[in-house]
């Protein structure tokens, strides 16, 4: 085979690589997420939508508890709270997180604007503060702010995602719906290896390769034997199975609709 066979034979492959490295760099590395705490449907469109065209993961809650219990749950890089919310107010969220000691930083959007409900927000443990109505590019410049003196590194994230599964790699754990699931080594490592290459047929013959560093044998059934357990973990007690089998050709973890 000539080399320029080769070369254009697998040119498209090393693009669509390229390209899903990008991709997943991108949703798991780069991806600043957000929490959006506001009960207005106009207004939540407008900034989730303005904040998404911007590359940021934005989750929204409507109302204070639901704004707390987001806030406990994932490992955001900052909170964008209304103050007035049903529930609890922003001011109440802001003072609880504070309490849980959770220093993710905070911006705290109102219609209310006067320097008194400024301060009332600055003393809660707010980091900044936006009056509403503002300017989109005034919010962006403010988030770009704030991550910049964040308390949480914001290129350094470890947490890989797929629905409502994450594994943080720091921290070598794996949750679902928030509760934590206990894996081996091994079955951590083949979740790693599904979950960066998410919606990907994936064969045993490179599971065996890149997980286990062996030649596949057909004769072996560790690989099944392995996704068994690993499905069972993270599949068996949800509706939504994630970790799906192609007869014949491998595995693929994707969410289906
Ligand atoms: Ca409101």
């Amino acid at each position: 085979m000539h080399h320029s066979e080769v070369f254009i034979e697998t040119k498209p492959h090393a693009i669509a690589d390229a390209m899903r490295c990008q991709l997943n760099c991108h949703s798991t590395l780069l991806l600043m997420r957000i929490l959006l705490v506001e009960d207005e449907v106009k207004t939540v469109q407008i900034i989730q939508q303005g904040l998404e065209e911007q590359h940021y993961q934005v989750d929204v809650a409507y109302d204070g508890p639901m704004g707390l219990q987001l806030a406990m749950r994932h490992p955001y890089q900052l909170i964008i709270t209304d103050i007035i919310l049903p529930g609890f107010n922003g001011l109440e969220l802001c003072k609880k997180i504070r309490e849980a000691k959770l220093a993710t930083p905070v911006l705290m959007l109102t219609a209310l604007g006067t320097t008194d409900d400024k301060i009332i927000g600055l003393d809660a443990g707010a980091d900044d503060y936006l009056a509403k109505p503002f300017e989109f590019r005034e919010l962006l410049a403010r988030i770009r702010a704030l991550s910049r003196r964040g308390t949480t590194p914001l290129v350094t994230s470890n947490v890989l995602r797929i629905a409502d599964l994450e594994m943080d790699l720091s921290m070598k754990s794996v949750t679902r719906q928030g509760k934590t699931i206990p894996l081996t080594a091994k079955e951590f490592a083949l979740l790693e290896y599904f979950i960066r290459h998410q919606g990907r047929v994936i064969s045993k013959v490179e599971l065996a390769e890149k997980i286990w560093d062996i030649t596949f044998d057909t004769g072996t059934n560790v690989i099944e034997v392995y996704v068994n357990f690993l499905r069972k973990k993270i599949d068996k007690d949800f509706s939504t199975k994630l970790l799906h089998t192609h007869i014949g050709m491998g595995y693929v973890l994707k969410i289906v609709n």
